[in-house]
């Protein structure tokens, strides 16, 4: 199983580097220009190892054949199909690759992107005996050693590359995968505190309260930082530089303020009735806090926020908390 394991990794080795070649060659010219067109310098494509795999439908199995790869542990590879007159297609072709690594630099699946509009917009490896998502972050391999008191989590390749590019090499994805307690505890061997840094949008804000307590769960601090008005971290560091970026980390909201955030929209505040039910979801949410000290900050903070007694709200937690017992 080692010696499998080594071979595949031998393999994804050749693959990144035959993609990256491609990128530099006359073939990859659109693909690298589709990166610098994102901004890319090209010190971060080495530093990612971005590649490009050929529009035509065999090149990369027919070089790894070159080199002596069998069809039997290509098989295992992921990166081909193979149809039933054992015909061989390569899984990737005319997209941008992403080599994705391991916390030790050893690259055990790809992801590609397809250059301009196209579906899917992103292709990922499937799962191998390599390769298994829920274990894995991408950008991890450089994050662990960025010396920063904390990590941050983003969606996508180009977040972390982005980011990294801007000099927050702490940065790492969870490839628009939902995120596992696997992953919390990986990230908990690196660091105390993350700052989850989702796309905007709804299915990024989703997210951001699915990944809060697995987070939490594992023992992190957990923070939120609002990409607003842009999408994501890479479209907000294009338009508004690192220093604003900064900023945001340091105003990035605790995740319970965060969760009680996006509550309030379910509720219309001017109803006496919907804002009621809303004290009582929040109230319920503030017996997370097992500490007294800190339930009562907490309880502070939302009451002085949605102009309501401390007592009147803690009267109400305390009912909550009552029921538990
Ligand atoms: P870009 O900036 O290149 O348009 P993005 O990272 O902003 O990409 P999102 O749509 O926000 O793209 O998706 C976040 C991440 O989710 C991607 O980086 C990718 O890892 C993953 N992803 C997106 N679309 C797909 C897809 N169709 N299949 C598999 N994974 C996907
Ligand atoms: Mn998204
Ligand atoms: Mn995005
Ligand atoms: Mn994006």
């Amino acid at each position: 199983q080692a010696g499998l394991k080594n071979r595949l990794l031998e393999i994804n080795k050749e693959a990144a580097k035959y993609y990256y070649y491609q990128l530099k060659s006359n073939r990859g010219q659109a693909a690298y220009e589709y990166l610098k067109n994102r901004a890319l310098s090209a010190e971060t494509i080495k530093k990612f190892g971005l590649g490009f795999s050929n529009k035509t439908g065999d090149d990369l199995y027919q070089y790894l054949k070159h080199l002596g790869y069998e069809d039997s542990i290509l098989k295992e590879a992921g990166l081909f199909s193979f149809d039933e007159k054992k015909k061989v297609y390569d899984k990737f072709w005319n997209r941008v690759m992403f080599p994705i690594m391991d916390v030790n630099n050893r690259v055990i699946g790809f992801g590609g992107r397809v250059m301009g509009e196209g579906t899917p917009k992103y292709l990922n490896s499937p799962e191998t005996k390599l390769f298994d998502k829920s274990r894995n972050l991408y950008g991890l391999n450089f994050a662990r050693i960025a010396r920063r008191p904390n990590i941050l989590i983003c969606e996508g390749y180009m977040d972390v590359i982005a980011l990294h590019q801007a000099g927050f090499t702490n940065a790492v994805a969870s490839l628009g995968t939902a995120f596992t307690g696997l992953q919390a505890n990986l990230l908990k061997r690196y660091t105390g505190e993350v700052l989850l840094t989702y796309d905007s949008d709804e299915a990024g804000t989703k997210a951001a309260l699915r990944a809060i307590p697995i987070l939490k769960e594992a023992g992190l601090t957990v923070k939120v930082i609002d990409m607003k008005p842009y999408k994501d971290p890479d479209e907000f560091i294009k338009a508004l530089g690192a220093d604003e970026f900064t900023k945001r980390i340091e105003s990035a909201r605790n995740s319970f303020l965060f969760e009680i955030d996006v509550l309030e929209k379910e509720y219309d505040l001017n109803d006496p009735e919907a804002k009621t039910r809303f004290f009582n979801e929040v109230a319920k949410k503030l017996l997370i806090f097992t500490e007294e000290i800190e339930r009562n900050i907490y309880t502070q903070t939302v009451a002085d926020k949605y102009l309501i007694g401390f007592e009147n709200l803690k009267k109400l937690v305390n009912r909550y908390g009552a029921q538990l017992i």
